[in-house]
């Protein structure tokens, strides 16, 4: 859950999800649509599809018990190597250290590693560095060694201002200018994006579609125009997603005479019960708040 979203926004949702699906067993054996329904608002749901994707491997190919080995952790659906090593090392002390941005800031930092830290090259030469200040797993003190620099990172090796004089490790480092360090790469640009919708009302009931892509399958969505709209819209919003910014423009709509396979009408009572994309419901949300919808509402 804390994969691109901050604790504050996790908590309330963690204490729910663990009500709803309190071990692997209950979760591996819910229906999708519950588990969707219990993430949303949260974004990002192959996450929750991939939690349950991995409860489910667990319970088959590991009898229900946890993984303990981030190779074994790392074939798990949806878990990549960061996750891995961080289970790995923070809950069963192997020497795997997970590599985040204050791992590499503290170890780029402490080496003065001046290449970019966010390409393979420059992760493979601070994992190398990080694996050989590992203690083995017989030595014991890996989880600790991997928490302790990543707490380094957090509370003095932070990006602006780092508190040298108050570092534990002061008389290891060698970064001359270490605010210039860890070095990135420079970031993709932000593309724009224009979405186009309908809305689409019918004696109480609403058009929507189920979206296929990888990241929202599943989900409902106003049904997309398959051609770009100039007129007014009755709604708009802006939101992110990954590197782009869309702009979610919503038209007044015609009902079809014949329904797209990844159509269906909604009664307007059963909009909560559904899984939908954040943007979307907010701006069905306010659609629905308007009696007569007609002009640009944000
Ligand atoms: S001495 Fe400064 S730059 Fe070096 S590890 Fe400590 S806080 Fe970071």
């Amino acid at each position: 859950m804390l994969q691109q979203t901050q604790v504050a926004t996790v908590v309330d949702y963690f204490q729910r999800w663990m009500k709803r699906f309190p071990t692997v067993a209950a979760l591996a054996s819910a229906d999708e649509a519950d588990v969707l329904h219990a993430w949303q608002g949260l974004g990002y749901y192959s996450r929750a599809r991939n939690l349950q994707a991995a409860a489910r491997a667990i319970q088959e190919k590991h009898g229900g018990r946890f993984p303990t080995e981030a190779e074994a952790l790392q074939a798990l659906p949806g878990v990549g190597p960061y996750t891995a090593a961080a289970v790995a090392t923070f809950a069963f002390d192997r020497p795997t250290p997970p590599i985040d941005g204050n791992l590499s800031r503290v170890t780029a930092r402490l080496l003065d590693f001046t290449k970019p830290v966010d390409t393979a090259q420059g992760l493979a030469s601070i994992r190398e560095a990080l694996e050989e200040w590992q203690p083995t797993l017989e030595e014991g003190g890996a989880g600790m060694l991997n928490e302790a620099i990543m707490e380094l990172g957090a509370l003095i090796c932070t990006p602006r201002g780092p508190r040298c004089t108050l570092c534990p490790v002061r008389l290891f480092c060698h970064a001359p200018d270490p605010e210039a360090l860890p070095v990135r790469k420079p970031r993709p640009k932000t593309v724009e994006m224009d979405e186009h919708c309908a809305w689409i009302l019918r004696e109480g009931e609403v058009l929507l579609e189920q979206q296929t892509g990888r990241r929202w399958r599943g989900m409902w969505r106003l049904p997309l125009l398959n051609e770009p709209h100039t007129g007014l819209p009755l709604a708009r919003l802006r939101y992110p997603f990954t590197h782009h910014r869309v702009n979610l423009s919503v038209f007044p709509g015609t009902i079809p005479l014949f329904l797209a396979p990844a159509q269906r009408w909604f009664a307007l009572d059963e909009l909560e019960q559904i899984a939908m994309t954040a943007p979307h419901r907010k701006v069905l949300k306010k659609l629905l708040a308007l009696d007569e919808p007609d002009g640009i509402l944000f």
